[in-house]
């Protein structure tokens, strides 16, 4: 059998699957996108969660449209490098997830990255009127897709690319092949002077509005000038600064 046997029987037999557990109601974007794949999803919850894959932007805004809805949490403050907490990752590179905090999370159901209700398949909308969200669920296919990218944007480099018409964001230059993802304001500084700021507006500082793609080149001044700043500004801080071997700054109390 051959490869593209091997694909059309498998896709077949997955297009099967997942028109037999496809409720009446169900997103038309998310149903066409999943027709269209190389690898058809089999089940309507992998088809959900390919789709927001494929539209990371979009599950980015939707997420930090969510997360607005929901507010920040009466008492909450971001902090990081809290004691034992295990999502307190002690990095200012980890979003802040004041849901995700069993003191502020809002139980089953609920989103544990935006807050927000949560109904079949992880859908952000209650489509088929159930009135009540889905209690077995614990976050929306949407934001965990944006989670995973404001983590690790460059793996978004190819859609990040394409939304700035693959020009540099500092010299309006052609991206090179090389070109690398940036936070036009460095998440370090985030962390020190707008830290304060209400947690849904935090959020866009791991989103596309300060995300941009530069050539190398730009990227590595920008980052020595950003090196130089630091280190003349972490012996007035509580926190230190530590490269890492992957070059992430990690923030350690001491
Ligand atoms: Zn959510």
């Amino acid at each position: 059998m051959t490869t593209s046997d091997w694909r059309t029987l498998r896709n077949v037999q997955a297009r099967a699957r997942l028109e037999r557990a496809l409720p009446s109601i169900f997103p038309v974007p998310v149903l066409r996108h999943a027709l269209s794949r190389p690898l058809i999803p089999p089940t309507p919850r992998l088809a959900v969660e390919s789709y927001w894959r494929a539209h990371i932007l979009r599950a980015d805004r939707l997420a930090r449209a969510l997360a607005f809805r929901s507010g920040t949490p009466e008492g909450w403050t971001w902090q990081i490098g809290g004691a034992g907490e295990a999502d307190r990752t002690g990095s200012f590179r980890t979003p802040p997830a004041p849901y995700r905090d069993p003191a502020f999370a809002r139980g089953r159901g609920a989103c544990c990255i935006c807050g927000q209700p949560v109904y079949r398949f992880g859908w952000h909308r209650d489509l088929w009127n159930s009135g009540t969200p889905n209690a077995r669920a614990g976050w929306h296919a949407a934001c965990v897709a944006a989670w995973k990218f404001w983590l690790a944007p460059h793996a978004q480099l190819r859609a990040l690319k394409l939304r700035q018409r693959y020009r540099c964001a500092t010299s309006g230059k052609r991206l090179l092949r090389t070109a690398e993802v940036d936070h036009a304001l460095p998440l370090y500084q985030v962390w020190r002077e707008h830290r304060t700021r209400p947690w849904p507006e935090l959020l866009t500082y791991w989103g596309t509005p300060n995300l941009q793609v530069v050539n190398r080149a730009a990227h590595v001044l920008k980052c020595r000038e950003e090196a130089g700043e630091r280190s003349r500004t972490q012996r007035l801080s509580r926190f230190r600064v530590v490269e890492d071997e992957s070059g992430f700054s990690v923030i350690e109390e001491g």
